[in-house]
């Protein structure tokens, strides 16, 4: 499903169709460590 935003107060950045999350990369609750390359969202 297209159309959703990040659930951040003020915040519209949309998230993409392939990412479960309630928010952006800005806005994830749980804190990502710094790792090289991409993180897979399991
Ligand atoms: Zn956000």
């Amino acid at each position: 499903m297209a159309g959703r935003v990040c659930q951040d107060p003020g915040c519209c950045t949309l998230l993409s169709i392939y990412n479960d999350m309630d928010y952006c990369s800005l806005h994830a609750p749980m804190v990502v460590p710094r790792m090289r390359g991409k993180v897979l969202n399991d």
